[in-house]
């Protein structure tokens, strides 16, 4: 009986493929598939259903209803038992169907004479592309060889769909992937950009669906499996030792390796007549529908883990490697489902955009991606799918969408809108070299963020006078292991070196939360941006701290340094850190190291507690540098990397701003040095409110630098200051609305 279900089903693919063989266009085409599928399923109907858009089916080719009603019929996602098939990703089977919840009667059709119903989905690795429908008057229910065999065609007419093998005159039969797309995302890098796309990982395409020789192919499955295993098992000795969570994925991908079930499910594939590539396919097209109905993040990962296991074993099957032969176009967009911030630094500035199906806006890559100005896309779900090597994209960081395969209409707009911003820039270079000097003659200091080295030739480009703040994280995070002492103190020397005269802010370690070292131990927290980091983790293990702080030393060689401390939320903190320095200047003497001729030690004030320190504090510290971006989130108890409230709270409103004044007024008592190093900093209308508190010092972005001097420019910060006070008194909530008022009548 098995071995009768396997020869039927393998003769079925064998027709299948070499009615796809013939010559025809792609009506001809699905016209004899569904002639075919029809005499070997022994049903009246058989019908073919294909997306025309992401919400309507088409029905494009039926052997048994009225062939008028083909390209007329059309049902919307979730109508009728057949939308019902899409929508749920789920084959409905039933004697009855008349009688089944959801039925749609469609009499242009002719369908009411028959009785049972078998729908299945046609989907190639999550993507829903259709439905396979048979149909016959006898009331019977199909038998599960019979569900196994259309599902395995469906398999293979969603591979067809993919390869174009149906595409003709019909609308509804133009390649999905040839078709324009809009899709939203979340915002990682503001910027506007076109390009073509580059996959990071470009999918592995399957030409080779229906095979003629079980044998051949298991024995191909099999020789696969085994290097598989062999790679997973090297990676694994490997990572021995090494990193938990990488050693915890490698595990999973061992155990799916060597999972009986997976392969025992590939062979009968195989059996049935697929190709060793078809199989796994097959398998990983089950595991993303999956995917998208488990919200389970333990399972979520590990089918994750199934489908890049399954990538792997394809490349091997097929000899396609992560190096397709296709070159990185000149103008590429990066599209991957994520990147680490290593991977992302080796494109480096040659990426035009980047667009990515997961990440967030506080991950490594969206930190790498600001520090190379690259305009960043985030959560935009589908992108991988849709997306293939050199299509045309347009990215608009802005507003977080992106658009594929534009038409006429979006490209020029989209244009326009890059043009723009072009005049701006060269608006903005004219005035590089001028002060930010306002209408009313107030200086203030414009200052850049860094943390790489490839930020450093923007210090002369982009207008600023030093960086405010080096992030040295970034150095860790982008490595697999620990730097050691002498590769961060070249480092630092060559940042000095690149700054010359002026003046570079050295930022320590500032891990935890969001920032996670791969080669720390991970700590299960609660509440992370809460929780052991930053200074919290320096002094507590003042290992890393203390042979940073000596690196930064020996890198200073005797010339001038700064250093400033993140996250100190009380003053005995600060005490605690500056002992450090002070130990680590002594053990610099004592070893005959040259000392710094001018050392100044700040700290960030990122937590309210700060702001109301001991006096002490404020006559003790060096500088002091707001990290609004911290200090915003614990002032409003939002989370700055939640989507949901992160634009809930204005950093122009009343209560925030009157904190930053109480900030601005202690230290104007104790001559404290104050700036502000948060993103805020580089936003126009804030930039400005800052400056007419009394804040002399900003640091930002160096994209930023540009447009907020523009701005600076153009205020008097008298009037502006004026208008804040009004907004006091009245008991406003928020300055906005009246700063812009005035804003628009200076605007050029
Ligand atoms: C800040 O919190 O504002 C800041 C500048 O530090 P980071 O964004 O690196 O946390
Ligand atoms: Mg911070």
């Amino acid at each position: 009986m098995v071995q009768n279900r396997e020869s039927e089903s393998r003769k079925l693919l064998g027709r299948l493929r070499d009615a796809m063989a013939e010559d025809g266009d792609g009506q001809q085409r699905l016209d004899k598939i569904t002639k075919l599928i029809a005499s070997s399923m022994q049903t009246e109907v058989c019908s073919i259903y294909l997306f025309r858009d992401a919400e309507t089916l088409e029905l494009c080719a039926t052997e048994g209803l009225k062939q008028e009603s083909v390209h007329q019929t059309r049902l919307r996602l979730g109508e009728g038992l057949v939308g019902l098939v899409a929508k749920k990703s789920k084959t409905i089977n039933t004697a009855d169907a008349p009688s089944e919840k959801g039925f749609r009667f469609m009499p242009e059709t002719g369908e009411e004479i028959y009785s049972s119903f078998l729908g299945v989905p046609i989907q190639r690795l999550g993507e829903n592309l259709g439905v396979l429908v048979v149909q016959s008057k006898a009331e019977r229910l199909f038998s599960s060889d019979e569900l196994y065999a259309l599902e395995v065609v469906a398999m293979i007419l969603a591979e067809m769909t993919e390869l174009g093998a149906f595409l003709g005159e019909g609308e509804a039969l133009s390649a999905r992937h040839q078709q324009p797309v809009l899709l939203r995302g979340t915002t990682g890098q503001e910027g506007a950009a076109m390009g073509h796309v580059w996959l990071h990982e470009p999918r592995v395409v399957v030409t080779h669906l229906v095979a003629e020789d079980p044998e051949t192919e298991s024995k191909r499955l099999a020789e696969a499996v085994d290097t598989l295993r062999i790679g997973v098992d090297k990676l694994l000795a490997g990572a021995a030792g090494g990193d938990g969570e990488q050693i915890q994925v490698l595990e999973a991908y061992r155990m799916f390796a060597n999972s009986k079930g997976w392969m025992r499910r590939m062979e009968e594939d195989i059996a049935n007549g697929m190709s060793a590539e078809a199989a796994v396919e097959k398998e990983q097209t089950q595991a993303r529908t999956r995917l998208g109905q488990v919200s389970d993040t333990y399972l979520r990962e590990r089918l994750q883990d199934l489908d890049d296991l399954s990538n792997r074993l394809l490349r091997i099957l097929t000899g396609q490697g992560s190096q397709t032969g296709a070159e990185l176009p000149t103008d590429p967009v990066l599209v991957a489902r994520n990147i680490g911030p290593g991977e992302l630094l080796e494109y480096g500035r040659s990426l035009k955009a980047i667009v990515l199906e997961e990440g967030s806006v506080g991950s490594h890559a969206a930190i790498v991606a600001r520090a190379l100005a690259i305009p960043l896309v985030i959560h935009t779900e589908t992108i991988t799918r849709e997306a293939l090597n050199g299509d045309h994209i347009m990215v608009d960081g802005d507003q977080g969408i992106v658009h594929l395969r534009p038409d006429d209409n979006v490209t020029t707009a989209f244009r326009d809108k890059i043009a723009m911003q072009a005049d701006a820039q060269e608006r903005y270079s004219a005035i590089r070299d001028m002060p930010a000097t306002s209408a009313c003659g107030t200086t203030i200091a414009m200052h850049m963020n860094a943390g790489l080295m490839a930020d450093l030739p923007s210090l002369s480009s982009s207008g600023a006078e030093g960086v405010g703040l080096f992030r040295t994280e970034l150095q860790f995070l982008v490595r697999n292991q620990m730097p050691k002492r002498s590769e961060l103190s070249a480092l630092y020397s060559r940042v000095l070196d690149a700054a010359g005269d002026m003046r570079v802010v050295f930022r320590t370690l500032d891990i935890g939360s969001d920032k996670v070292l791969t080669y720390m131990k991970p700590n299960d927290e609660p509440n992370p941006a809460l929780g052991w980091r930053a200074i919290r983790v320096g002094l507590d293990k003042p290992g890393v701290m203390r042979m940073q702080l000596q690196a930064l030393l020996r890198a200073a060689a005797g010339r001038n340094l700064s250093i400033m401390f993140p996250f100190v939320a009380q003053y005995s903190e600060y005490v605690a850190a500056k002992a450090e320095m002070d130990k680590a200047m002594e053990r610099e003497r004592r070893l005959g190291h040259p000392l710094p001729e001018k050392l100044e030690i700040g700290a960030m004030l990122e937590t309210p507690s700060l702001a109301f320190a001991p006096q002490a504090f404020f006559d003790e510290v060096g500088f002091l540098s707001i990290g609004g971006n911290d200090l915003k989130q614990f002032f409003f108890a939002a989370d700055r990397e939640n989507e949901r409230v992160r634009r809930r709270y204005d950093t122009l409103s009343i209560p925030f701003l009157s904190f930053l004044q109480g900030i601005v007024a202690r230290c104007a008592t104790s001559g404290t040095a104050l700036s502000f190093c948060g993103e805020d900093a580089g936003r126009p209308v804030e930039a400005a409110c800052f400056a007419a508190i009394g804040i002399r010092t900003l640091s930002m972005r160096p994209a930023s630098i540009g447009p907020v001097k523009h701005m600076l420019r153009r205020v008097d910060l008298n009037e502006l200051r004026n208008i804040i006070e009004e907004c006091h008194e009245k008991g406003a909530e928020s300055v906005r609305e009246p700063v812009m008022d005035y804003l628009k009548t200076v605007a050029r």
